[in-house]
C-alpha cells in the first residue's frame, strides 16, 4: 500500500488557527505580539519569504515589521538590531537570511536578542535545546516534530535518523528527536555505508539538500520519512527522469520554469514508506507557521506567562 501522505498545508493552517486563539487571548489581556523581519540586500526569493511571514502575520493577528536594508555594513546591521532588543514592542526579530557575503553572520546572529530569537538560532538558546530546558528552537525542525505528532507516528523508542548536520535543522532535530525519547543517529557527507545506517530506520528526517538523493533502497518498509530538502529543479530532462509523465509536476513546471524538489525521491519510496510528506505541502508551510507559534511563546516567555 502506499505511503499515507502528510499534508504539511493542512497541519500548519491548523497550528496557525490555534496561534490566532492564542493572540486573540493575549490581546484581550494588552498584549499584541510583534515580529520584525530584517532583510539584508535586494535577493528577490529572500523578499518574497519576507512578504510572505508578514502575510502570516496578518493572518494570526500579530503585529508584523519590516526593515529593509538593501545596502549595510555588518556594523550598520548590529546596531539596528540592538535597537530592536531594546524596544519593548517588539517580541520576536528574525534576520532573513541567507545574508550577503560581506555581513558576519555569526555575530549578526549572537546579538539578536535570545529573548526575541524567533529562528532559534542564538547559541544561548540552542545550548538550552541541548539541555532540554524551555526554549526559542528552530521553526523547521519544529515544525518536523508537529508533522510527526499529529500524524500518529510513534517517537519514542524509534530509531531516527536525520541526514544532515547543520545548525539551523540537523543538529536541533536531532535533539528534538531525542528528547522525545527516539533513539538518534545523526548521519552527514562523511558517513559510510548511508544506506546500512537509514535502512534501520523507523524515521528519516532527510535534511541534506541533494535532489531525490533518497531512494526506495535507502529505506525499509513502513517508515515515516520526512523531507525537508528544497532542491530548485529547472532542467526539463532531470523533470522528466524524476516525476515521468506526472501532469501536476509538469504543469507547475510549465508555469514557473522551474519545480521545487525534496531530497528524497518520492516516486520510489512511497512504495515503501508508511508516511511521507510531499515536496512541496510538506515541511514548508510548517516552518512559517512555527515562526508564528514562537513569536506568541516569545511574547508570552518575555513576560513570564
Ligand atoms: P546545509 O547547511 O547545506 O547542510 C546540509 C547537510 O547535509 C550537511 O550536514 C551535509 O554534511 C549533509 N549532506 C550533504 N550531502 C550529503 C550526502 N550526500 N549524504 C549525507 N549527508 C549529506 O543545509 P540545511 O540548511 O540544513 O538545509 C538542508 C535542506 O533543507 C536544503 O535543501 C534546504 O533548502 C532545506 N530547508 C528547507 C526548509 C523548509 O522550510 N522546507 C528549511 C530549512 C532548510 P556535511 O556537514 O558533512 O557537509
Amino acid at each position: 500500500m502506499p505511503a499515507t501522505f502528510i499534508n504539511g498545508t493542512r497541519i500548519a493552517e491548523d497550528i496557525k488557527a490555534e496561534v490566532t486563539a492564542e493572540v486573540g487571548a493575549l490581546k484581550q489581556k494588552g498584549i499584541e505580539p510583534g515580529l520584525t523581519v530584517i532583510l539584508v540586500g535586494n535577493d528577490a526569493a529572500s523578499s518574497a519569504y519576507v512578504n510572505m511571514k508578514a502575510r502570516t502575520c496578518e493572518q494570526v493577528g500579530i503585529r508584523s515589521r519590516k526593515v529593509v536594508l538593501p545596502d549595510t555594513t555588518t556594523d550598520g546591521l548590529l546596531s539596528q538590531i540592538r535597537q530592536l532588543n531594546e524596544d519593548d514592542t517588539v517580541d520576536g526579530i528574525l534576520v532573513q537570511l541567507p545574508l550577503p557575503k560581506h555581513v558576519d553572520k555569526h555575530a549578526v546572529l549572537e546579538t539578536v536578542s535570545p529573548q526575541k530569537d524567533v529562528d532559534g538560532f542564538h547559541s544561548s538558546n540552542l545550548g538550552s535545546l541541548v539541555l532540554g530546558h524551555e526554549t526559542l528552537v528552530a521553526c523547521t525542525p519544529l515544525g518536523v516534530m508537529e508533522l510527526l505528532r499529529r500524524s500518529g507516528v510513534t517517537i519514542e523508542g524509534a530509531n531516527a535518523v536525520v541526514l544532515g548536520r547543520s545548525d539551523d535543522v540537523g543538529k536541533p532535530q536531532a535533539m528534538l528527536l531525542m528528547h522525545a525519547n527516539a533513539t538518534v543517529t545523526i548521519c552527514h557527507s562523511k558517513t559510510k555505508n548511508l544506506r546500512d545506517v537509514t535502512r534501520h530506520a523507523d524515521i528519516i528526517v532527510a535534511a541534506i539538500g541533494r535532489t531525490a538523493m533518497l531512494t526506495a533502497e535507502f529505506v525499509k518498509p513502513g517508515v515515516a520519512v520526512i523531507d525537508v530538502g528544497t532542491n530548485k529543479v529547472s532542467d526539463r530532462d532531470e523533470v522528466e527522469r524524476l516525476f515521468g509523465v506526472d501532469a501536476a509536476r509538469w504543469a507547475d513546471f510549465e508555469k514557473r520554469g522551474y519545480i521545487w524538489v525534496g531530497d528524497v525521491d518520492e516516486r520510489s519510496v512511497k512504495y515503501v514508506a508508511s508516511f511521507l510528506t510531499p515536496v512541496p505541502g510538506g515541511v514548508g508551510p510548517m516552518t512559517i507557521a512555527m515562526l508564528m507559534n514562537n513569536t506568541v511563546k516569545a511574547a508570552r516567555m518575555r513576560r513570564g506567562i
